[in-house]
């Protein structure tokens, strides 16, 4: 549902200058592969899965996001790409990748980090960095099981900064 992530960067319209912004999901995205004028942005935030066999459902202070993202100055259209990794059950053999649900006020946080990107790429805005101390305390902490993590397996997990 890609509407949810929409209309969250909907409502910062003012900050990306009413430029028209549009987000999609593109489960294609390679991580460091990116197209001239595309930026690239790794996060993370809180998600939970549902294996689909056995409906156990986990959260993951790790589920991982790439956004790319592309402005068109001249017609003022912007894109969003969207990759949320997947996760998998650790309880069934056959578990297939789960797609994270993200709530709403997670969404927010992703958004907000990543329109200042977009702010500071897109733009050129000079924006001071962030307190990051207060944001992502805790995130790496507790367990985390890589061969579960479609992130972990595509090199994202450990190459996640803030
Ligand atoms: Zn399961
Ligand atoms: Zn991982």
């Amino acid at each position: 549902m890609a509407s949810m992530w929409d209309s969250a960067v909907q409502k910062r319209s003012s900050e990306l200058h009413q430029d028209t912004w549009q987000v999609i999901f593109d489960d294609s995205i390679i991580i460091n592969s990116i197209a001239p004028g595309w930026f690239q942005y790794i996060s993370g935030s809180f998600a939970r899965f549902t294996c689909s066999l056995c409906r156990r459902s986990w959260g993951s202070a790790r589920a991982q996001v790439v956004f790319l993202f592309h402005l068109n100055s001249s017609s003022g259209q912007g894109t969003i790409k969207v990759r949320r990794f997947k996760q998998k059950c650790k309880n069934c053999t056959d578990a297939q990748m789960e797609d994270p649900f993200f709530s709403e006020d997670n969404i927010d946080v992703l958004v907000e980090r990543l329109v200042k990107k977009i702010r500071m790429r897109c733009y050129r805005e000079d924006l001071a960095e962030m307190n990051r101390s207060s944001i992502f305390d805790g995130r790496m902490n507790g367990p985390h099981e890589s061969s579960h993590c479609e992130a972990c397996q595509q090199g994202v997990c450990s190459q996640a900064t803030s």
